[in-house]
């Protein structure tokens, strides 16, 4: 028979933060940056733990330059060749701090992922990204990739549970992705009924993950700033963003004018649009787990960022919180059953 977990398990869109008392008074009192030291590799990283996906249309190197102004990360997509990747070296250096190289785990991805990693030796974090974390092959691929480069920080994922955290911890993994099915283009849950509730995933796994000195990514469902907040109140190290950063001059793809409006093309990276583009159409074995949309053309990425910083900022203020370190731990979340009123939904309003 199987089992059925009855307990219940929220999105961000079924929580609010609890205000508290607290002494930071305005915004700008408040310290988003995090030292955070990696628990196989032995690596820090400084910075705002926020992440740009490796999706094709979000990770690219101009979004990496554009975040790293703010102490960000990026997670590069891996369809970049090797020159590409030592021309973006060589003129920015400062920002290969600030980035991973993506591997899928296919022999072709591990040589490629060889290659950039030798001429770039001072790129410090591959992200190892498949859609299902849960396959013992991958556990294997983590610990060859971790075999190879003992000190490269390593994120992989994706997966929703806490054993699965571990595992892949003690595999040889640093951070790990979590998420499956909450993404803004994803189609997993409609083509396979496979997920777990983002909120639930990322404060089950942070406590996994944690236990063992390990971290975690909540990657993919936050819609605003408030979401973004909400992943770190619930015990996120890092938040990484796909559909937020689209649409932007510094996200892949080209502005297409329709109706006299500006827009862009956001696919999923399982999407028909990304297995045309890259392997040559869907393969006859499996479905296309992901969206492809247009999203409202919307300029300078670096607008947003500061429209997502500030966001967070002022959640730690109503929370009491005077760094984002602590943000956790003063998080009492409200469930709801309304996030917010939409009496004037539709009208003309401003983000
Ligand atoms: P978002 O921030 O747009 O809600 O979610 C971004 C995340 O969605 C990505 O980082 C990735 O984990 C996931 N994702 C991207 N493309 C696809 C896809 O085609 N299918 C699925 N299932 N997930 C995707």
């Amino acid at each position: 028979m199987p089992n059925i977990i009855n307990d219940i398990k929220l999105d961000f869109k079924d929580v609010l933060f609890l205000p508290k008392r607290g002494k930071a008074e305005s915004r700008s009192d408040v310290d988003l940056n995090r030292e955070l030291t990696f628990k196989n590799s032995g690596q820090t990283y400084s910075g705002i733990p926020i992440i740009a996906s490796n999706m094709d249309t979000v990770g690219t190197f101009e979004m990496a330059k554009a975040l790293a102004k703010h102490g960000c990360f990026t997670c590069i997509h891996k369809f970049y060749n090797v020159e590409e990747w030592v021309k973006f070296a060589k003129e920015n250096p400062e920002v290969l701090k600030y980035v991973a190289a993506s591997s899928g785990s296919g022999e072709k991805d591990f040589l490629k992922l060889k290659e950039i990693v030798a001429a770039v030796p001072k790129l410090g974090f591959i992200c190892l990204d498949v859609a299902n974390g849960y396959s013992e092959f991958f556990v294997m691929f983590v610990r060859k990739v971790r075999k190879e480069f003992p000190t490269m920080t390593i994120m992989a994922g994706n997966v929703v549970t806490g054993e699965m955290v571990q595992e892949l911890i003690l595999s040889g993994a640093d951070i790990i992705k979590v998420g499956i099915g909450p993404g803004s283009v994803c189609t997993t849950r409609k083509k396979t009924g496979v997920g777990y509730p983002q909120l639930s995933a990322v404060m089950e796994c942070a406590d996994a993950a944690h236990g063992l000195n390990g971290h975690i990514i909540s990657d993919g469902g936050c819609t605003c700033p408030g979401d973004v907040a909400k992943a770190f109140g619930a015990g996120a190290d890092f938040v990484m963003l796909g559909g937020m950063l689209a649409g932007h001059d510094q996200s892949g793809g080209e502005i297409i004018e329709k109706n006299g409006k500006k827009v862009k093309e956001f696919y999923g990276m399982s999407s028909t649009t990304a297995m045309h583009k890259y392997s040559g159409g869907v393969a006859e074995y499996r479905a296309s787990e992901g969206k492809t949309v247009e999203v409202p053309y919307r300029g300078d990425v670096n607008a947003t960022m500061l429209d997502v910083l500030g966001g967070v900022r002022s959640t730690c203020t109503y929370i009491g919180a005077v760094k984002l370190k602590q943000l956790t731990r003063k998080t009492t979340f409200i469930r709801v059953t309304q996030q917010t009123n939409e009496v004037y939904q539709g009208s003309t309003s401003q983000p």
